[in-house]
């Protein structure tokens, strides 16, 4: 088997992994770098079958619904076979329906949890893992008598913290070479954790009850998990959620009845400006049917303000205004802080300075602490550990055993 990291091996975003045995070949995810443009087609990885057809590419697999594991797949050829967990690629439909962001695969397979499936001749099975974007997987390939592990994006502090549990106790076995992602590191000191989506609830609760006003909270509407502890804080709180409509068809997409959805009670759907226009151009009211007896007006949040929390974003801004709702309202930051230093940040900040609207911060990683990582290796304890999704690949020899440091673009033997 041999394997060729066309993008992650220096860096977190853009990972694009070529597995080759005999003629044939897959490809695990195929992402968009972190600084790349949305329509950069030229960033697309040199990978035969990628652009012209070759029967030698047997599919291409993704690994989570993150843009920086998916988001170059769009200049595929779109009959080159994709195979991706069925919720996150409902998801990833679903968001394709409101912005250029999401994606749709024609030639789509869905995997599952634990199922091994059969390509020429790879045998690949999908770990489910716990991170935060849902129906997440670390993916194990076997061809020619090796065995490589791809840890994908995973964590060990979320909702699902019982799946990195569950891989602490049973990791794949024999591991000949592990591809794993390494985010955190350089971010946190090792021996330093991550708080727990549990955690993060009891803050959202605290600051629910101190808030007079409405409580809006900027999140992705793709973080399940963070939505589940909104939800879950709400209820504490005798709060009613207010989603937008994409949200609550992010939500619907899960396919889990045990998630919230926008039809719940305590759960209402506004729908912004934009996606009213948007609903009415593209003539898609049959999308809000789901949610009729929930849905919530502009002219009625002044009065819900002091008992709702809403999950917003600053392209929602003028929509609050316009309501007159922010009186004693706070704002949450419920994303990573880099995200503050973006120019976008900027207005949204002068926003909230402009209706004296305090910010707080609650939000953890969706990736695992460096001691959940070092956890993590101990217990698949690969013969060779190669470092990808990482900005910090020189410090992987020090923390992990056996680590062979490759770069962007060379083949190697696995
Ligand atoms: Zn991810
Ligand atoms: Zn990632």
């Amino acid at each position: 088997m041999r394997v060729r990291i066309h993008r992650g091996t220096r860096e977190i975003g853009g990972t694009c992994v070529e597995i080759e045995q005999g003629k044939k070949r897959i490809v695990l995810d195929v992402g968009l770098p972190l600084d790349g443009e949305e329509n950069a087609e030229a960033l697309l990885p040199d990978v035969n079958g990628f652009r012209t057809p070759d029967d030698g590419l047997l599919g291409i697999v993704i690994s989570h619904s993150h843009q920086d594991h998916y988001g170059l797949a769009k200049f595929i050829r779109p009959e080159v076979p994709v195979y991706v967990g069925a919720a996150a690629e409902r998801i990833l439909r679903a968001a394709a329906q409101f912005t250029p962001s999401g994606a749709e695969f024609r030639n789509f397979h869905h995997f599952r949890d634990g199922e091994t499936f059969e390509l020429g001749p790879f045998r690949l099975t999908p770990y489910l893992v716990d991170h935060s974007a849902y129906d997440a997987y670390g993916i194990l390939v076997e061809a020619g008598g090796k065995r490589l592990f791809y840890s994908g994006d995973f964590r060990g502090h979320g909702r699902k913290s019982t799946l990195f549990d569950r891989m602490l106790r049973r990791p794949p076995a024999q591991v000949d070479v592990l591809l794993m992602e390494g985010s955190s590191i350089g971010r946190i000191p090792d021996g330093e954790s991550f708080p727990t989506e549990a955690e993060l609830e009891s803050e959202f609760v605290g600051l629910m009850h101190e808030t007079p006003g409405m409580v809006l909270t900027y999140a992705s509407g793709q973080n399940i998990d963070r939505l589940v502890t909104l939800f879950r804080a709400c209820k504490k709180t005798g709060r009613t959620l207010i989603i937008d409509l994409y949200t609550a068809e992010i939500l619907r997409a899960t396919g889990n009845d045990r998630i919230p959805q926008g039809w719940w009670d305590g759960v209402r759907v506004f729908l912004p400006f934009r996606q009213r226009l948007w609903v009415k151009r593209n003539k898609l009211f049959e999308l809000i049917s789901p949610y009729r007896e929930n849905r919530i007006f502009p002219e009625a949040l002044k009065a819900i303000a002091p008992e709702a929390a809403m999950l917003f974003r600053p392209s929602m801004t003028d929509d609050l205004t316009r309501a007159e709702c922010l009186g004693g309202a706070r704002v949450v930051w419920s994303m990573w802080e880099g995200y503050l230093e973006d120019d976008a940040a900027g207005q949204f900040l002068a926003w909230m300075k402009e209706n004296g609207l305090p910010m707080s911060r609650i939000h953890t990683s969706g990736h695992a602490s460096v001691s959940d990582l070092r956890r993590f290796a101990k217990a698949v304890a690969p013969k060779r550990m190669i470092p990808i999704h990482s900005f910090a690949t020189d410090q992987y020899p020090e923390l992990f055993e056996n680590v062979d440091t490759k770069e962007d673009g060379e083949w190697w033997e696995a």
